[in-house]
C-alpha cells in the first residue's frame, strides 16, 4: 500500500523570546507552523522580578486570551485600569489639579514578568533555545529556505538552524534590522535610533504586608483612584506615571530631561549608582508631592532607561526575513504601545501566513507590512509627540507645554483615547 508522504511543516525561526517573540510563537503554532525561538538570555525570566509595569489594550487582552489555555489567568495576572487621568502638580505649592479624566478606559495593568510568564507557560518549552545568541543568516538561492547561525553561550559552539522564515523579534536595537538598515547613528543618517531628550527612572514598590503603612495610606489619599486609574502627573518640564499592579505593587516612572547618556551597545537600561539615585530623589522632591516621593524612596532598585525611538520604517520585510515588535518600530513609551503593537504584529503576521501559505511568503509578508506599517508609524509619531509635550520640549508650530496654561489642543493630545487607531481592530 502506497503510503501518503506526510507534508513537511513550514518552519519559522524567531529570534528573541520576549513579548513579541512569544506572541509570534503562539500565532504561528496556532496555524500549524513548526516554531523555534532563539533567545540569548540563559533561562526563562518567568517568576523573576525582571521589568516593571505595562498596560494592555482591549485587543491585546483578547488576543492573549485566545492564545492561552486558561483565559481566566489573564484576569488574575492583571488589574483593570478603567480611568485614564492627566493631572498637574505645581512644583512650588505641590497643589494638584485634574486636566483630563476618561472613565471608559479599558486597559489592564500587568507586570512584564507576569505577562511574559503567562504567554511562555502556555507554549511547549522545547521550542525555546535559551542561551543561544543569533549571529547571522543566509538565504537559499531559490529563497525557499533560510539558515540561521547561533552561538551557544554556555560553550561558544556554533549551531545552524534551517527554516522557511526568520522573524526578528530581537528588540529595539535589533541586529537583524541592522543587516538591512545599518544603525550608523551618524548625523547623515537619521533613519534609526533617535534619542528623545530624556530618560525614565522606573520602579516597582512591593508593599505586600505593608498595606496599612503610612506610605501606602498617604499615596492612596494623594491619588485616590489608585487600583483602577492610570495617573499621568504633569509637572514643570517633567512628568510621572503611577498605577497599581496586581499583588500589592505600585509602578512608577519619572521622566527627566537630560543630554544623551552613554549606553552599552545592546541595552538601553543603564547601570545606576547610589549618587544617581540620590540626585533623582532630589529632583523628585522638587517636582512631586511628598507622598509620591516617599513611594519612590522606598522602592528597591529603581532603574534608568534612556528613551529612544526611530523614524518609522517603510519596509519591515526582506525576502524571508520579517521584523516584529520593537525591532520593527522602536517607540517611546507614552502611548503604551510597545507591548500592544508587538502582540498585534504577531497576530497579523499569523493571519497573513495562514491566508497565503509558505509557498506565497512574499504575498504574506507584503500584506503584513501593508497592514501594520501605516498603523505603527502613526502611533510611533504620536507617542513621540506625546513625550515632547509632556516633557515641555520644543515642537514645531507649538508653544512649549505648560500644565498651568494647557490649551484645548494640549488636553486633546495627551489623552490616551486620542492615540491614532486607538479603537480600531485589524
Ligand atoms: C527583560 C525585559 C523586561 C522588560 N520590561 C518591560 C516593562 O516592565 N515594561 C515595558 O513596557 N516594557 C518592558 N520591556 C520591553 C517590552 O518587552 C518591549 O518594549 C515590547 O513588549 C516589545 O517587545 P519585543 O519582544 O519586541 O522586544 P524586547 O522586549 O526588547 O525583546 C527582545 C528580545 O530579543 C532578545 N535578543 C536580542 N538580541 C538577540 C540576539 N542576538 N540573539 C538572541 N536573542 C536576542 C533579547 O534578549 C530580548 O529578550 C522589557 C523587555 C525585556 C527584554
Amino acid at each position: 500500500m502506497a503510503e501518503k508522504k506526510k507534508k513537511k511543516k513550514s518552519k519559522v525561526i524567531i529570534v528573541g523570546g520576549s513579548i513579541a517573540g512569544v506572541s509570534c510563537a503562539h500565532a504561528l503554532t496556532l496555524i500549524g507552523w513548526q516554531v523555534v525561538v532563539i533567545e540569548k538570555t540563559t533561562a526563562p525570566p518567568t517568576g523573576s522580578p525582571t521589568g516593571a509595569g505595562l498596560g494592555l489594550d482591549p485587543l491585546a487582552q483578547m488576543l492573549i486570551t485566545s492564545w492561552i489555555a486558561n483565559p481566566h489567568l489573564l484576569q488574575h495576572a492583571t488589574l483593570a485600569l478603567t480611568i485614564d487621568q492627566n493631572q498637574a502638580t505645581d512644583s512650588s505649592t505641590k497643589v494638584c489639579w485634574t486636566l483630563t479624566r476618561e472613565e471608559e478606559f479599558n486597559f489592564r495593568a500587568a507586570h512584564w514578568a507576569d505577562l511574559h510568564g503567562l504567554l511562555y507557560n502556555a507554549l511547549p518549552p522545547d521550542i525555546f533555545l535559551w542561551g543561544h545568541q543569533f549571529i547571522s543568516f543566509s538565504i537559499s538561492e531559490d529563497k525557499s529556505h533560510i539558515k540561521v547561525k547561533t552561538k551557544v553561550l554556555r560553550n561558544d559552539k556554533i549551531v545552524e538552524i534551517d527554516g522557511n522564515l526568520l522573524v526578528a523579534a530581537d528588540g529595539c536595537l535589533s541586529l537583524i534590522r541592522q543587516n538591512f538598515l545599518p544603525d550608523l547613528k551618524l548625523k547623515q543618517c537619521n533613519t534609526l535610533r533617535r534619542y528623545s531628550g530624556y530618560c525614565a527612572w522606573k520602579g516597582v514598590l512591593d508593599f505586600s504586608g505593608r498595606e496599612d503603612s503610612e506610605t501606602i495610606e498617604g499615596i492612596r489619599k494623594a491619588y485616590p483612584d489608585l487600583g483602577k486609574c492610570l495617573y499621568f502627573d504633569l509637572g514643570s518640564k517633567t512628568h510621572c506615571v503611577l498605577y497599581e499592579l496586581p499583588n500589592k505593587r505600585l509602578n512608577w516612572i519619572f521622566y527627566v530631561n537630560q543630554p544623551e547618556p552613554e549606553i552599552k551597545r545592546n541595552s538601553v537600561t543603564m547601570k545606576v549608582c547610589e549618587e544617581m539615585i540620590d540626585e533623582m530623589m532630589k529632583e523628585a522632591e522638587k517636582a512631586w508631592v511628598p507622598e509620591l516621593v516617599k513611594v519612590m524612596k522606598e522602592t528597591k532598585n529603581p532603574f534608568l532607561n534612556a528613551i529612544y525611538d526611530c523614524d518609522p520604517l517603510r519596509q519591515i520585510y526582506w525576502d524571508n526575513v520579517v521584523l516584529i515588535g520593537d525591532a520593527a518600530h522602536p517607540t517611546t513609551p507614552h502611548g503604551l504601545r510597545s507591548t500592544n503593537m508587538s502582540i498585534l504584529d504577531a497576530a497579523v503576521l499569523g493571519k497573513c501566513l495562514e491566508k497565503w501559505g509558505v509557498e506565497n511568503l512574499h504575498s504574506a509578508l507584503g500584506e503584513y507590512q501593508l497592514i501594520r506599517v501605516p498603523v505603527t508609524s502613526k502611533q510611533v509619531l504620536h507617542s513621540r509627540k506625546l513625550g515632547r509635550i509632556k516633557q515641555s520640549l520644543h515642537l514645531p508650530n507649538r508653544e512649549q507645554f505648560d500644565p498651568k496654561k494647557a490649551t484645548s489642543e494640549d488636553l486633546k493630545d495627551i489623552q490616551q483615547k486620542n492615540m491614532p487607531f486607538f479603537t480600531s481592530v485589524y
